[in-house]
């Protein structure tokens, strides 16, 4: 690259991920050419968690969720037996008020429309396909399923889950798959067991439910169920059959699925990939999904793709040798993320446990565990890392 000349960066995928790391390249100055392979941008009709790391991040790109329109802090995270008996708080509200920064939920479509808003009309190059890329002597070709190619000096793969700049750094690899199913819907109820701002996760045998308030009279449930993998990857069960599946859980459990139209839920199988040490190979490197993968038992899938893009930004300002500046972004990512693909995992299989004896054994523990534990173990996934002294 010429001294003195801005860098140019291309980002492959306009998800969250593709979309925070654009903000945040443009925050330091640095050109964006975003490339994205659907024909409009248009999210899940779901909702997710950001929780207070990502708030965190959002904050430093000036992002305002502005939950007063779009979503709901978490005031209270609690577990609870299938049928509403509680089992145990998370302090997640006592540290988001330590931190600053409260963990919300929020309609995918609107935490989108909050990062579009923050990119000001900077175009997405909409139904462009990657195909894959190659190393030049001032930096990288990327070549598209139309025949067109584009030059850039650093190439930023926020491809997700089946990327394809993933595949040409680390080759192909198979999905690791627990074994169940996720079914996740938004849905309009307001239920008196259910306050403003819960979160409530309730644990069965094998099967889980999760029913969040995102505020407006609205709740975000999911519900998981275990089952072989590749019938996971095929359900088209169809709602009579997820609601077979939660009889005789709580009532407002219940109610969720019956007040959802069929066609609002969304059916995803559990999936992860082991953790891959290699990000980036030259001016070439991966951001969110397409770099480490997470089951969903952490709720920081998007929020740690949103902590990567802070930090990419930080490590690509003002460098001068950009591939060092991506080694460098790599190494301040690895050890956290990596971290979090293994807890999302163990949680999982705990949370998954269909036996009597060893579910009797997990709520107990998590009935007994000491606050000051879990208040331990949750600040370090919550704290945002470059806020830490
Ligand atoms: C059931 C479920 C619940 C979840 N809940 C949460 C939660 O509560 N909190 C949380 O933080 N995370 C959650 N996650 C994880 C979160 O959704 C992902 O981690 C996050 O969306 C990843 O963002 P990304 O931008 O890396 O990838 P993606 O969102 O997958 O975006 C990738 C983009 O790249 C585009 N693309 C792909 N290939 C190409 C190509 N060849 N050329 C051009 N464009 C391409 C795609 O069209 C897409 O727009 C959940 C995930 C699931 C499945």
């Amino acid at each position: 690259m010429r001294r003195g000349r801005r860098p140019r960066v291309i980002v492959v995928g306009a998800g969250i991920g593709g979309l925070t790391a654009a903000v945040a390249l443009r925050q330091v100055g640095i050109d964006v050419a975003i490339y994205e392979r659907a024909a409009e941008l248009r999210p899940a009709g779901t909702a997710l968690s950001i929780m207070s790391n990502a708030v965190s991040a959002l904050g430093t790109l000036g992002i305002d969720l502005h939950l007063d329109k779009r979503g709901r802090a978490i005031e209270t995270f609690q577990f609870l037996t299938h049928d509403g008996r509680p089992i145990r708080t998370l302090p997640l509200k006592e540290i988001g008020d330590r931190l600053g920064a409260p963990s919300v939920n929020i309609g995918r479509a609107e935490l989108q429309q909050a990062l579009l808003d923050r990119l000001d009309g900077h175009p997405i190059e909409l139904g462009a396909t990657v195909t894959g890329f190659e190393a030049t002597p001032d930096g990288v070709r990327v070549g598209f399923a139309d025949g067109g190619e584009a030059h850039g000096d650093v190439l930023i793969g926020a491809d997700g889950f089946h990327s394809v700049i993933r595949r040409q750094i680390a080759g192909p690899a198979r999905p690791h798959e627990p074994g169940y199913v996720c079914w996740l819907a938004v849905a309009p109820l307001r239920h008196e067991r259910l306050p403003d701002g819960a979160v409530h996760h309730y644990w069965g045998a094998g099967q889980r439910f999760g029913l969040i308030d995102i505020g407006h009279g609205r709740v975000y449930w999911w519900g998981t169920k275990n089952m072989r993998a590749a019938a996971a990857r095929d359900w088209c069960g169809g709602k009579d059959r997820i609601a077979r599946a939660y009889a005789g859980w709580a009532d407002e459990v219940r109610e969720a699925i019956r007040v959802t139209p069929a066609e609002a839920i969304v059916s995803v199988p559990a999936r992860d990939r082991p953790f891959l040490e290699k990000w980036g190979t030259g001016p070439v490197t991966l951001l969110g999904d397409a770099a480490h993968p997470m089951l969903t038992s952490l709720g920081q899938g998007a929020g740690t793709a949103m902590e990567d893009a802070v930090v990419l930004a930080g490590s690509l300002a003002g460098a001068t040798d950009l591939p060092q500046a991506l080694r460098t972004y790599e190494s301040r990512r690895r050890a956290r993320t990596r971290r979090m693909v293994r807890t999302s995992r163990q949680l999982s299989l705990i949370e998954q446990l269909e036996s009597p004896l060893p579910r009797r054994l997990r709520d107990a523990y998590f009935r007994w565990v000491p606050a000051s534990v879990l208040y331990r173990q949750n600040e370090s996934v919550l704290t945002y890392p470059a806020a830490m002294p």
